[in-house]
């Protein structure tokens, strides 16, 4: 299938709406870089346009928008439409968590004089890539009393940044011998928090400066911070990127940039006839295991709810999933010129060529797989087709070489109707990932187009 850049084809007006749409982007995923300020800001969006809390309805009818949160770190969004709940749903689920460098349960220590903090990272990381660079701590301190100290260290203009060293060039010959794997132990991941004594301690004096600095500011002790949810992303703004500015550089796109265009989407689609919902769950990049992860039961009840409420039985989910049909909206690689023999060209994606459907996730022979039905690709493309969108097939890269997965399956083992559907991204899992603005505002299109078209 040839492929064409949207900055080919697309006209000077199309142009300036996907940089105006861009810049409002850029600065929500700058000032929403962990899963919790994403979802809280997406709520207050959305309370701007007369969504409220489920709970606030008793009966739900045509029209009315709603929301649901899961712990502070998952939510679902969404609007009823004028078709009947048993004839189908349109779902589309992106992921809000993003690789990281989480604190360990028991961080802070001191050794030579300098305090640090052990670190755990958090989903497939190149480690090397987290090391010598300006990162910022946010998060939260959750109490036994139940109050929550928020803390957000590193983002402002006049804070001062953490960061993990690495060894020096002149004496890494051993290093360079070792594999990537061994050459960047995760145990060595600590980051640098400290060097000033507290003079009155005997012992740790550096450590006790720390603590020191932690209960005059945020009023924490050490014991606290096991009930923390404190982690490092890279310090800075997302920025435009090329000389020309056709592109994204910024932390998180995996899987914010997609998280973005689901929510910007329903936003637009307030007069669907559809019932249509935005999902946005935690813990995709480290398997979907816990309670607001994809695989949890928040997302079915929230269904029995729904049923409920507008005057069905909880027991026709049954025929509710089987008539719906979902988008996993997550990122997929597009050709890296410098790395072009991990690809098979035929079915890669380019960048700036549109947003990318994926028949196959998983690894080697189709392992791990969703694969949706050719009847439901077909209507995919059809719809995208009828109404413009710029889209592109894409696959993961070589067959023997690795491989992914998304939260599809999560929705496909409802009988509903399933497809990977999201942005390239080039530097995936990087600290600072990169993304074709055509490919992001193509998202929020297709996206559209789904919540929109019968
Ligand atoms: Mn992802
Ligand atoms: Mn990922």
């Amino acid at each position: 299938m040839e492929r064409k850049s949207g900055y080919e084809i697309w006209d000077e007006k199309k142009i300036k709406d996907v940089f105006d749409y861009c810049e409002n982007y850029k600065k929500f995923l700058s000032e929403n870089k962990t899963v919790r300020k994403f979802i809280k800001t997406c709520i207050e969006e959305s309370k701007k346009l007369g969504f409220k809390e489920v709970e606030k309805y008793e009966k739900l009818k045509k029209g009315d928008k709603f929301f649901k949160i899961n712990k502070g770190r998952e939510v679902i969004f969404g609007i009823i439409g004028e078709k009947k709940l048993t004839e189908g749903c349109k779902f589309i689920v992106a992921h809000v968590d993003c690789p990281r460098i989480d604190l360990k349960t028991s961080p802070l220590y001191e050794d030579e004089n300098i305090a640090l903090f052990k670190t755990y990272y958090y989903g497939g990381i190149k480690k090397y890539h987290w090391l010598t660079i300006p990162l910022a701590l946010h998060g939260f301190v959750f109490m036994k009393d139940g109050t929550i100290k928020e803390i957000e260290i590193g983002e402002k203009e006049n804070d001062p940044v953490l960061t993990i060293t690495d060894l020096l060039p002149h004496l890494a010959k051993e290093q360079y011998k070792k594999t990537i794997e061994d050459g960047f132990p995760g145990e060595s991941l600590n980051v640098l928090i400290g060097t000033t004594p507290d003079k009155n301690k005997e012992k740790e004096k550096v450590k006790n400066n720390i603590l020191r600095i932690l209960k005059e500011n945020y009023g924490i002790e050490e014991e606290d911070l096991i009930s923390s949810e404190l982690e490092l992303v890279p310090s800075g703004k997302a920025k435009d990127a090329g000389i020309d500015g056709s592109m994204i550089l910024a932390y998180g796109q995996d899987d914010r940039v997609c998280s973005y265009a689901s929510f910007t989407a329903l936003l637009n689609s307030i007069d669907s006839i559809n019932n249509i919902f935005c999902i946005l769950v935690d813990q995709e990049e480290i398997g979907s295991r816990g309670s607001t992860s994809a695989s949890s039961s928040f997302f079915e009840y929230l269904i029995e709810e729904i049923l409920e409420k507008s005057g069905y039985s909880i027991l026709e989910k049954r025929k509710l999933f089987e008539n719906s049909k979902a988008i996993s909206g997550d990122v997929n690689t597009l050709l890296d010129p410098n790395y072009k023999e991990a690809y098979e060209p035929k079915n890669a994606a380019r960048i700036n060529c549109g947003v990318v459907l994926t028949k196959i996730t998983g690894a080697r022979g189709k392992s791990g797989s969703t694969e949706p039905t050719g009847e439901y690709i077909a209507y995919i493309r059809k719809i995208f087709d009828k109404n413009k969108v710029l889209w592109q097939p894409g696959e993961i890269g070589k067959l023997e070489l690795g491989g992914g997965g998304t939260v599809a399956s999560y929705f496909a083992r409802y009988n509903i109707d399933t497809i990977d559907c999201g942005t390239g991204v080039l530097s995936m899992h990087a600290p600072f990932e990169l993304t074709g603005k055509i490919d992001i505002y193509s998202t929020f299109e297709g996206y559209k187009v789904f919540y929109l078209e019968d």
